[in-house]
């Protein structure tokens, strides 16, 4: 059937229907599809009542309710950009992995040194115990960092409208702090070789040594690939949040935090890409933050990627000061364990003593 016969045929939505869903989110203004231009459906008028009342609540919620509506379009922009696209990025960046070992095989023996751990497990097949090839796979779900984000998003303006502007900001600076030092924390762990024999964790700290060797891997992806990279931890860290620490979400304070974090997360891996990607292909966005210290520099991010590979850990950038002083008093390569367990407490305690700061700093936030 053709998309015409959809087409309504009732009166414009400025005229009748002041709050169509369509005028909130885009200000009336045509958008780009033809099927929706040119006026709202005529069974819009059952929701006007439940609309009217969305509009009766404070202008506090309204904005909030309008950074929900931005989300929702900046996300339908990127379903059209991105995530629809088969990169196909795993056959490349594999490929790249047998040819440095081959190499790195026969540099070996001609020298008589020892095999680095990452070169041996490229040799044998991925178990579920035990790291191997494929160390770059493409077959994540690429929709689950949208559906995550949305729910984030929805989570962190539920705060926002509960709390008000103040607590909103605070509890962003501190999780904005946070997860970048967190980043790094992470980031140290999965860098450390013998970390690869660690079931479970060894596949993903394969695939963060290999980008010592590949560092283009992050841009041969493409963002959605490197935000869907967090799928897994992402999605068990937030139930634990809300199963656990916010009592099935009952604790609205607890739950925006969560959510701001994961969303940090995802701009943590949007910093980390931007420092790899070519000036030609970097978004103006990117050079912005980057100019501004609100994301890590090409040229700060390359000095790990300088062996030993021992600095500059955050992915954002801004905590690598602490960080860098951190490693100093305790090197990263010899206080494995230690940083295995900051990790660990870190991942499960870190919304906890987040909200119990913004608590002590905001007392009406109960
Ligand atoms: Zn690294
Ligand atoms: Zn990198």
């Amino acid at each position: 059937m053709h998309r015409k016969e959809f087409r309504p045929t009732s009166t414009p939505c400025v005229a009748e229907f002041p709050f169509c869903p369509r005028q909130r989110l885009f200000g009336g203004a045509p958008i780009l599809s033809d099927h929706w231009s040119s006026s709202c459906p005529a069974d819009m008028k059952v929701l006007a009542p439940v609309v009217a009342n969305v509009a009766s609540k404070s202008a506090f919620v309204s904005c909030v309710d309008g950074i929900s509506a931005m989300c929702v379009a900046g996300m339908l922009l990127l379903v059209g950009a991105e995530p629809g696209k088969k990169s196909n990025s795993a056959r490349i960046l594999n490929a790249r992995v047998m040819e440095i070992t081959k190499a790195k095989i026969a540099e070996s023996k001609a020298k008589g040194t020892p095999l680095d751990r990452e070169f041996l497990a490229a040799q044998r097949p991925m178990t579920l115990l035990k790291a191997g090839m494929p160390v770059y796979n493409d077959d994540r779900w690429m929709f689950t960092p949208i559906l995550l984000f949305a729910l984030c998003a929805y989570w962190a303006c539920d705060l926002a409208a509960t709390y008000g502007a103040a607590v909103t900001v605070i509890c962003f600076l501190l999780n904005f702090l946070a997860y970048d030092l967190y980043s790094g924390i992470l980031h140290l762990c999965l860098d450390h070789p013998e970390n690869i024999d660690v079931p479970i964790m060894g596949q993903p700290c394969l695939e963060f040594q290999w980008h010592h060797h590949i560092p283009e891997d992050i841009v041969v992806k493409g963002l959605f690939e490197a935000c869907a990279d967090l799928n897994l931890v992402g999605c068990l860290l937030l139930s634990i949040q809300y199963f656990g620490v916010s009592g099935m979400g009952a604790d609205k304070l607890v739950l925006g935090c969560a959510g701001m974090k994961a969303m940090i997360a995802q701009f943590g891996q949007y910093s980390h890409r931007a420092s790899h990607t070519r000036l030609a292909d970097r978004a103006p966005f990117a050079k912005w933050c980057q100019n501004q210290g609100l994301m890590i520099t090409v040229k700060d991010h390359h000095k790990h990627h300088t062996a030993p590979h021992d600095t500059e850990f955050c992915l954002i950038g801004v905590c690598n000061p602490i960080m860098n002083r951190l490693i100093k008093f305790m090197p990263p390569y010899e206080n494995n364990k230690f940083y295995l367990g900051l990790f660990a407490a870190w991942s499960f305690l870190d919304m906890v003593l987040i909200c119990r700061v913004v608590r002590t700093l905001a007392p009406n936030a109960i």
